[in-house]
């Protein structure tokens, strides 16, 4: 399927100026992908490795920083302090703004596409190694309206288009005198229990009840938020005692939690569950799985029954020895066979150990199996209150969520980033939530992917 991926590898201490150019491509410059650049940069630096060139290949020129992807939904963070510039983030690694379209295994070359003004161009690239890290996207189950009506929170503009629809409800709503249809505007429906539900249902909550204090029309209680989960409890990657403090607090709020419940059908002013009952309400917002990206089915890889990529113990396709997957498109696995769960944290890990992996295949040896424990959850839920599992210990409440941010504006890349996000969080602390469209969303479009 791909050819021997060693013919270029030499032994350390052997000349650059003996071998042949190498090429590593890799394909997607999120966590997995961008941290695993990063890393080449550093591990290749010395001259033992001149003739290899690394090259980046993504259709954004920034990756998001996903935990504060539904902050710059709700104005707490400017949208564009939730992303890295993938130029200032990568030093000498040559960056290709374009997309993926088709992968030749046995050619080892990549057709690209390019968005011009003028429609789109294609170009080849070729490579030794290749590193797929395209991530996955919202996964669309048969539900009838989903994909025409129902929102998600994956891209930058999601994030945007949501906090627009959110001010254009309001609007709308204000200039409504009829009560049933000013809570059928203002009631949000979100499907899915689990971290990013969760972590949306409340910061939106939180958004909400700030914001329409701006509308004299309106009352708090006009505005809430259903958060439908299939399982019997959210947050199940956390022990039960910090999904039930997390129920609690968000009900005590005000957020209907619906368990062991689905949805059945959306429709632009309600919402159908899986008994039937009808939910009153204009925008459901789908956080529910994660899908592989179309790039993945298309490739004639080993897949698992859902569609992702499966890999030996150091990250290689199987298989293939030249041909290496990261992130959530991939399903690495532990000693015992186990899955590694699609986050950040393990993205991040499986990019720096692939390239750790290649500078050993490179300089001749052995690559290694990526073993790594998890260091633990967090979860922001609004109103200063979070939950977090980290080194064994669960924490709840304001200290929780004091961690999450702490963690993740240390995590940050870019002390400029640091800093913008630092003032963002200062000013939302002493000023009013901003009550301005951004004019992303346009009503009847579904800006969701
Ligand atoms: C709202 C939200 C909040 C989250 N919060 C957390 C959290 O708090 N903690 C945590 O650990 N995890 C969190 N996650 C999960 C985490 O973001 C993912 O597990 C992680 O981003 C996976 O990294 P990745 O590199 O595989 O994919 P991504 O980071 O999604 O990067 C994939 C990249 O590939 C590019 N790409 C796609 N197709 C192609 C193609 N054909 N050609 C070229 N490039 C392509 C994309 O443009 C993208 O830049 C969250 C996810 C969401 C949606």
């Amino acid at each position: 399927m791909s050819g021997p991926a060693d013919n270029r590898s030499h032994p350390a201490g052997a000349s650059s100026a003996d071998h042949a150019p190498v090429r590593i491509v890799i394909i997607g410059a999120g966590f997995a992908g961008a941290y695993c650049a990063q890393r080449l940069e550093s591990r290749l630096r010395s001259k033992t490795f001149r003739h290899v060139h690394v090259v980046v290949i993504d259709p954004r020129n920034y990756f998001i920083f996903y935990p504060f992807l539904i902050e710059a939904g709700t104005g707490a963070l400017e949208p564009r302090h939730a992303v890295v510039s993938i130029r200032s983030f990568l030093r000498r690694a040559e960056f290709n703004m374009g997309e993926a379209k088709s992968i030749d295994f046995a050619a080892r070359q990549i057709l690209v596409g390019l968005r011009a003004p003028h429609g789109q161009e294609t170009r080849t690239v070729s490579y030794d190694h290749l590193v797929l890290a395209p991530g996955s996207v919202t996964l669309h189950p048969p539900v009838p309206g989903l994909r025409e009506h129902a929102f998600a929170i994956k891209e930058l503009p999601d994030a945007v288009a949501l906090r627009d629809r959110a001010i254009q409800l309001l609007e709308v709503a204000s200039a409504l005198p009829d009560e049933a249809s000013r809570r059928r505007l203002l009631h949000w429906v979100i499907v899915g229990g689990s971290f990013t539900g969760a972590e949306l249902a409340g910061e939106f909550h939180e958004f909400l009840r700030r914001v329409v204090r701006r509308y004299p029309n309106l009352r708090k209680s006009d505005c809430a938020i259903t958060l439908v989960e299939r399982e019997d409890r959210i947050l199940r990657a956390l022990h039960p005692r910090l999904s039930r403090y997390a129920e609690e607090r968000m009900r005590k709020r005000g957020i209907s939690i619906r368990l062991n419940e689905t949805v059945r059908e959306v429709h632009p002013d309600h919402i159908v569950l899986g008994n039937g009952e009808r939910l009153e309400a204009c925008t459901a917002v789908w956080c529910a799985g994660i899908a592989p990206p179309p790039l993945v089915g298309l490739l004639q890889a080993p897949r698992d029954e859902r569609g992702y990529i499966l890999c030996e113990r150091d990250c290689r396709v199987r298989g293939m020895t030249d041909v290496w997957a990261i992130g959530d498109c991939a399903v690495n696995i532990d000693v015992d066979g186990k899955a590694y769960p699609a986050t950040a944290q393990h993205a991040v890990r499986e990019g720096r150990h692939v390239a750790d992996n290649l500078a050993r295949v490179l300089s001749g040896g052995q690559s290694l199996p990526f073993d790594y424990r998890t260091q633990g959850s967090l979860a922001a839920l609004g109103c200063r209150t979070g939950v977090a599992e980290v080194f064994g210990m669960r924490i709840s409440g304001f200290p929780a969520w004091w961690l999450w941010r702490t963690v993740y504006l240390l995590k940050m890349p870019g002390l400029a980033r640091k800093a913008r996000i630092a003032i963002d969080w200062t000013l939302d602390l002493f000023f009013r939530k901003d009550d301005v469209q951004l004019g992303v969303h346009e009503p009847g479009r579904r800006p969701a992917r």
